[in-house]
């Protein structure tokens, strides 16, 4: 897989997983299809699947790389409801009704996910113990506070965890309390995407791998799409780009403002993985630039963290994440991270996903940021109930539009707030307030 032309550094998912996924291979000769997608991470798998699932089967899926290469394959692997958007903000722009309802959708599509791992019997390492957030700040109130708003304001119940129960889900006292999201849980992101892109192959739809779109056209009756020496042409097409292109359709990829996060996977940790997290969860805490972990099967601690415009190399990487790892699991300061990796998220200015149709017969699903499995999951559904006739969910994503994200200089303007961000929760963590 050569994610590694556009990031540096092999994931410890691709040396775990094995040689890349060859499926239906490149692209090879013109061809003719009803739905073509470009972008064979989750979104644009997960739209295929969802118009294959309807009985739309003449469809095919173009990929740079190969399925997976993206960031649907090298991220953390936690699977939980939400949107980037803080759920706050959701619940402010649409009332309880309708934030509900959409904050529902992320949930059913936590289950989705489940659902067909089980029914295409994809082998992903899923574990069941799902998602936990836990408290930085120490402050007990404020977490019950936040548990009840997300009971009353999008009938979202979180389980809490007291501070007296939490050794025996992480063995670090640098937390407070703590959440539990029903429901959640934490897999293998590229054996997940890979799975579900030899279902799609099995099936008869075309995943083509090492297939980069070049251009897109329109014709009579639709679309060409132009991939190497070949031509692709369709009635619909769907852009799921992720964070890895602004080139092909400008006007509205230059909404995608591409943000970094990091990760890093430990060796095998003889039982010490086992000590750190008692409770087999996946970890991540209430601060804006927030560290996330979790044990893998084999007792190696994922751990991953830290957002920003940079694409650092996996030696910073592993100085960064080792810092960060220390300050929660005191004396592991030394700790070696075999592999350490990075990858590109997608955002809009809003943090909503842009889901919608720019042109006639041209959709997109794009800006997932770092709630990505449950959320292109969904989009998928939503997509795929447009192309059938079926408008009505994704309507509702109409306001929030692709807006302009001020290029080079919106790129060090959300540099610049994270930084501030992370100053308040510094700020915060040593004074008790700040926000
Ligand atoms: C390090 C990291 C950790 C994360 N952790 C989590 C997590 O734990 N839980 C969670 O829910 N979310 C997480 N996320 C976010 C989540 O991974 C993303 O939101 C989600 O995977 C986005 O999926 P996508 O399909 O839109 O994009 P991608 O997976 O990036 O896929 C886009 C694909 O399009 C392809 N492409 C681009 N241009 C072209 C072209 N011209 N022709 C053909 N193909 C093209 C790319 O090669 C790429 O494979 C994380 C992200 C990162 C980077």
């Amino acid at each position: 897989m050569n994610a590694d032309r556009s990031w540096p550094g092999i994931s410890h998912y691709q040396v775990e997983a094995g040689p890349d996924w060859t499926g239906s291979g490149p692209l090879s000769e013109d061809a003719e299809c009803d739905v073509a997608i470009i972008g064979g991470g989750l979104a644009g798998i997960s739209t295929a699947l969802s118009l294959l699932e309807r009985g739309v089967d003449s469809v095919r899926v173009l990929e740079t790389d190969q399925p997976g290469a993206g960031a649907s394959g090298r991220n953390g692997g936690f699977v939980f409801a939400g949107y980037s958007l803080a759920n706050d903000a959701l619940f402010t722009q649409l009332g309880r009704e309708q934030a509900t309802l959409m904050h529902g959708w992320t949930r059913d599509a936590v289950d989705l996910i489940r659902d067909r791992i089980n029914r295409y019997a994809i082998d992903c390492q899923v574990n069941d113990a799902g998602v936990l957030l836990a408290d930085w700040f120490g402050d007990d109130q404020r977490l019950r506070a936040f548990q009840q708003r997300m009971a009353d304001q999008l009938d979202f119940e979180l389980e809490l965890i007291d501070r007296e129960a939490m050794p025996s889900i992480i063995d670090s006292p640098r937390y407070g309390a703590g959440l539990m999201e029903p429901g959640s849980f934490h897999f293998h992101p590229l054996r997940h995407v890979r799975g579900l892109a030899a279902h799609l192959h099995r099936a008869g739809v075309g995943v083509h791998g090492l297939s980069p779109v070049k251009a897109i056209s329109r014709t009579r009756n639709g679309w060409q799409l132009t991939a190497g020496e070949s031509v692709l042409r369709a009635r619909e097409v769907v852009l799921t780009t992720g964070g890895y292109d602004k080139t092909l359709w400008p006007p509205l990829q230059r909404a995608l403002q591409p943000i970094a996060t990091y990760v890093a996977v430990t060796e095998p940790l003889q039982g010490l993985t086992e000590r750190l997290v008692p409770g087999g969860v996946a970890v991540y805490d209430t601060r804006f630039a927030f560290d996330y972990f979790r044990p893998l099967p084999d007792g190696r601690l994922l751990w991953g963290g830290r957002i920003s415009i940079a694409d650092r190399s996996p030696d910073a990487i592993r100085r960064l994440l080792r810092r960060d790892l220390a300050k929660v699991f005191d004396g592991l300061g030394n700790i070696e991270f075999e592999q350490a990796w990075g990858g590109w998220m997608s955002y809009a200015r809003h943090e909503m996903p842009l889901l919608g149709r720019t042109a006639e017969g041209l959709w997109h699903g794009l800006a997932f940021g770092g709630h990505g499995m449950a959320t292109t999951t969904l989009a998928g559904e939503l997509l795929a109930e447009a192309i059938c006739g079926q408008p009505a969910r994704l309507a509702r994503f109409a306001r929030w539009q692709p807006l302009w994200a001020g290029g080079a200089l919106g790129r060090y303007a959300v540099q610049t707030r994270y930084w501030w961000l992370q100053l308040k929760d510094a700020f915060r963590s040593q004074t008790g307030t700040g926000r």
